[in-house]
């Protein structure tokens, strides 16, 4: 048969996943007329609430690269919010999801159980720090994933009160609004916010210079004095902080929250939604400050890009809830359980931990180089794949928040896609996927410094 006139031209996508050429490749402008199509498509449907960072549209990804609708390809160094970290549509995801998708989709793990959903929680319960007894429960995203750690925290010991930490992040649900210190964009006009969340100051060493039990001190006081164990039933804190500026706190503060949370049956969540699953160069975050924490919650590494969050702790308190009070339709969904069998093989046997701590050792090279040479660059810190820069204004010291924004925005003009973060916007951070070649990540860098030299 001859091709009519009516037929539709479709265009080849390419496939996605480490075949793709690793290269940086820019053909048009960005956004190019393809891309700038769709976000004027999205922009006549999608809520207006729902922003986005890099005006493309997307085709493919894979490796350190994606691929755009106009044919540029760009080095990602933000792996989709640290969820890629595997790299996009890596093969081991791919077969797992491959081979779910035909046999069954849905049951619904609260009607009818399947192996991979207990497989999963297998894998966690064993992989999270500590060897003592864990049980697991998985959900959809980090918002749910921390929701349900501060309802297993409220049942177990029969408190109500949370405390969370200034520049800390938590979600977008109503309770993990509630959790989030930063107001624009996440809270400012959402409320009235969830009641009995209290908030208490994080070390930030860079900025306060304290040390990590003088932190934990202020934290204390300021917990017993204004909530008081007896109400408290957790506290939840990322061990390193993601949207808040990638901030580590200083030695010792970690774990003297931990030995005043056990010396009052408070419950120390710590939230690992971002940190986990080898991003830090340790397949979680609390390893490097040597804690055990009751419950962690996960999500975005754990499936190479599906949708699933879980809480994972101590079986004392997460067999606290009666059967049904724990769950969802979807939660735990086969295909993206399939996916995290398969991711978690992939942290635990193919050398990402290593791979995380050799591109964390490039990023901390570069950027101090840089930061040697320009006082701009206030400070350069994080742990392996997750790394950060921080502006300021060198007179000062005061936050440099737009020229972070300019340098992110140049940065993506040239085929770089960085992300910012950081409760005075003033902070660029580098989440590259594991799958990136040092030469792509160099490049990137090249074209970060560059911009930054013109701005
Ligand atoms: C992203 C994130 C969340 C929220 O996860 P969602 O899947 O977006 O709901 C929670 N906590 C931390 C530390 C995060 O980085």
């Amino acid at each position: 048969m001859s091709a009519s006139a009516t037929d539709t031209v479709t265009v080849p996508t390419p496939l996605g996943g480490p075949t793709l050429p690793q290269e940086r490749r820019i053909l048009t402008s960005i956004p190019g007329p393809r891309s700038q199509e769709l976000i004027a498509r999205k922009a006549a449907a999608v809520a207006a609430g729902v922003g986005h960072t890099v005006p493309i549209q997307a085709v493919a990804a894979g490796g350190g690269v994606v691929l755009d609708a106009d044919g540029n390809s760009l080095i990602d160094l933000g792996a989709g919010i640290a969820v890629t970290t595997l790299g996009n549509a890596h093969p081991k995801i791919v077969a797992a999801v491959q081979a779910q998708v035909a046999q069954f989709t849905h049951t619904c793990f609260m009607i009818s159980p399947y192996e991979s959903y207990v497989a999963v929680a297998e894998a966690l319960n064993r992989i999270t720090p500590g060897d003592h007894e864990k049980k697991s429960a998985l959900f959809n995203s980090g918002a749910e994933a921390v929701e349900n750690a501060v309802k297993i925290a409220r049942k177990y010991t029969k408190k109500q009160a949370v405390v969370a930490f200034d520049h800390g992040y938590h979600g977008r649900t109503n309770l993990t609004m509630a959790l989030t210190a930063k107001s624009m964009p996440y809270k400012s006009g959402f409320g009235p916010f969830a009641s009995e969340v209290y908030r208490a100051p994080m070390s930030y060493p860079f900025r306060d210079g304290l040390s990590g039990a003088d932190a934990a001190q202020r934290a204390i006081s300021i917990i017993e004095k204004q909530v008081g164990a007896d109400n408290l039933a957790a506290i939840v804190i990322e061990p390193i902080q993601g949207e808040g500026g990638f901030i580590v706190p200083a030695d010792g503060f970690l774990p003297a929250l931990v030995d005043w949370c056990r010396a009052n049956n408070v419950v120390f969540i710590a939230d690992e939604v971002q940190t986990g699953f080898a991003r830090t160069g340790a397949m979680f975050a609390s390893e490097h400050f040597g804690i055990v924490p009751d419950l962690i919650t996960t999500a975005k590494g754990i499936a190479g890009g599906l949708p699933l969050a879980a809480v994972t702790g101590r079986a004392e308190m997460m067999d606290a809830s009666h059967a049904g009070g724990l769950g969802g339709t979807y939660g735990g969904n086969p295909l993206a359980c399939a996916a995290a069998v398969a991711a978690i093989d992939a942290y635990e046997h193919d050398g990402l931990i290593a791979r995380a701590n050799e591109l964390g050792a490039i990023l901390t090279e570069r950027l101090s180089a840089l930061r040697a040479a320009d006082p701009r660059l206030g400070d350069v810190r994080g742990h392996g794949a997750m790394i950060a820069a921080e502006f300021v204004d060198p007179a000062t010291g005061d936050p440099d928040a737009a020229l972070t924004t300019a340098l992110a925005k140049a940065c993506i003009a040239h085929g770089v896609i960085v992300l910012t973060c950081g409760t005075y916007g003033n902070v660029i951070r580098f989440l590259p996927p594991l799958s990136i070649s040092d030469g792509l990540l160099h490049e990137g860098l090249d074209v970060l410094a560059t911009a930054l030299n013109d701005l």
